[in-house]
């Protein structure tokens, strides 16, 4: 969450761009698709800052880039929320005189080069840009959280105990984002820049588009702009988690109607002890909108600060209160980026742990479709996944539930899973993504030990004792009450047209022990 300064770039590309006046004439903040807000954006606001100490107009750049999509196996979904995120920071952008240029560029790798040739067209005098650690691999601006011995983290919590200081201290430049200027309004009659406030931005990215019904879900679920993520968190921290919820399509619909509720009635008041239910909105579903970085985890932060007890604000990072627990999922965020950042050859298919990388997998197509579709006939793996097929998201019990049934119960590669959870969801985050699912398959940084393996059957009952998420999600089962919801016989099963499970999870699990214990067995 660096800035980058032009002459680095310059520096990187070599003497190919000279600029034809010494000063230039325009400052250029290109926002990615990872810092898609005005407020609290650090690149941003030292862009404005510079340019105003330098007199000079403030322009955006975004650039879209398939070839990139292609390669991170992004979902269409993600995309189309970038765009629809563009036009929301457009309009915000046009009220502090602030013109947005978008260009969609291939190939990826002169992807640069095409950057060069732009600022030189602008003659701009500097580029700002936030680092994107997982595609650019840039680690300087990693060496804030270096450990002692100047390593990374590999462990989550020492790593939350040197994450947390940073996002409050004001003395510390990455825990404050400078103040934005606006632009001075004769730049909307320049002749190059002041035609980029009517261009109209690409309502759609060739190869990504979204059949019509997805389009409309997905608005549904998850409207852009940074209003909408800041009124989710909002209701987040001050009304009540409501059950039967979970499919209500419309976040900011949740809680709309909730009286304002106190510290302890509110959703995160009671995060810590409701969080591992699915049966009800107890998480925040923020995460689309910090992946795009509508929001930013700083943000979150501090509004939590204002919940606060103490007369002085402190982060409260105790694992005993909802608030606590809250910050350490932020934190598991960017502890994930962090590792990806130093260890980018986890995102490129290695597990951590190589003595995993010999795990002998099934090559099942007919068990990883049926886990695609919802269709393994274990229903809490069937309902997360037809909740992840129909709104692109999945909370965090029912991620780790699913992908420990396809590593661990099918036992197919992990990578396929991850690649699968990349295409479909919404919040598909590199490092996040790559992070939970090394977790799941024990080959991560600080994962889930190979040999403990969820029971999904006594998962489900956890995760939804009543039942009523699995009855929603997966209408076969929609009259089926008790404890028969969560194993059905096959009797009834075959009656409600439902399938039987693929696998028999104990011998499953024996089978899992006996790969991990014996890497290269089969
Ligand atoms: P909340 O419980 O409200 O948490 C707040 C925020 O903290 C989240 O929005 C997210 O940004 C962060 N967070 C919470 N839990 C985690 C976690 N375990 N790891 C990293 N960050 C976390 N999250 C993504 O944003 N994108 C992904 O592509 C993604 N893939 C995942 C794949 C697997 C297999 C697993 C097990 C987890 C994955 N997660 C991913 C993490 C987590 O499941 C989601 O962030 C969370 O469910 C989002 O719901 P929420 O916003 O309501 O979370």
């Amino acid at each position: 969450d660096g800035h980058t300064p032009f002459s680095q770039l310059q520096a990187a590309m070599g003497p190919r761009l000279t600029t034809k006046t010494g000063q230039g004439d325009a400052v250029v903040f290109w926002m990615r698709m990872q810092d898609m807000r005005i407020r609290d954006n650090r690149a941003f606001g030292q862009a404005s800052e510079y340019a105003r100490q330098h007199g000079l107009p403030l322009i955006a750049l975004f650039i879209l880039s398939p070839q990139d999509y292609v390669a991170h196996d992004r979902s269409a979904r993600r995309i189309d929320f970038t765009l629809r995120n563009l036009t929301h920071v457009k309009e915000s952008l046009a009220e502090l005189n602030i013109p947005l240029r978008v260009i969609t560029h291939s190939p990826r790798n002169t992807l640069p080069e095409r950057v060069v040739e732009i600022l030189s067209e602008w003659n701009a005098a500097r580029l700002f840009a936030n680092i994107e650690h997982e595609v650019d691999e840039l680690r300087r601006d990693i060496r804030v959280f270096l450990t002692k011995d100047g390593r990374g983290y590999t462990v989550y919590s020492p790593f939350l105990r040197s994450w947390l200081p940073h996002l409050t201290d004001n003395s510390d430049p990455l825990a404050c984002a400078p103040r934005v200027e606006s632009n001075d309004p004769t730049v909307r009659q320049h002749p190059i820049f002041g035609k980029f406030f009517n261009a109209a931005g690409p309502e759609s990215v060739e190869g990504f588009e979204l059949s019509g019904e997805d389009a409309k879900m997905m608005r549904l679920c998850w409207p852009a702009g940074e209003d909408a993520a800041h009124e989710i968190l909002r209701r987040f921290l001050q009304t009540k988690a409501r059950t039967s919820q979970f499919g209500a399509a419309d976040p900011l619909a949740l809680g709309a109607s909730e009286p304002k509720a106190g510290l302890k009635d509110s959703r995160i008041g009671k995060y810590k002890d409701a969080r591992d239910r699915v049966d009800a909105d107890t998480t925040s579903r923020l995460s689309a909108y910090l992946s795009a970085g509508v929001i930013s985890a700083r943000e979150c932060i501090r509004a939590t600060l204002a919940l606060s007890n103490h007369k002085q604000p402190k982060i409260d990072a105790s694992r005993d209160t909802g608030i606590g627990r809250w910050v350490q999922e932020l934190a598991w965020r960017d502890f994930y980026t962090h590792v990806l950042a130093l260890f980018p050859r986890v995102s490129m298919g290695r597990p951590f742990q190589e003595t995993f990388a010999k795990v002998s997998w099934e090559t099942n197509e007919a068990h990883l479709q049926a886990w695609k579709d919802g269709r393994t006939g274990v229903p809490i793996v069937d309902a997360g996944m037809r909740q992840a097929n129909k709104m692109g998201w999945m909370h965090n019990r029912l991620r780790m539930i699913t992908a420990m049934y396809l590593v661990k119960d099918l036992m197919i590669d992990w990578r396929l899973g991850e690649k699968y959870f990349m295409e479909t969801l919404i919040d598909g985050d590199l490092a996040s993504n790559n992070g939970g699912w090394q977790w799941s398959a024990s080959t991560g940084v600080d994962p889930v030990p190979y040999f403990r393996i969820f029971n999904p059957y006594t998962q489900s009952k956890k995760a939804d004792p009543s039942g009523d998420y699995i009855r929603y999600f997966v209408p076969e089962l929609g009259k089926v009450f008790g404890d028969e919801i969560h194993n059905p016989s096959p009797r009834l099963a075959e009656k409600l047209g439902y399938p039987t499970p693929l696998v028999k999870h104990d011998e499953a699990r024996q089978r899992a022990i006996r790969r991990y214990k014996n890497p290269g067995d089969v």
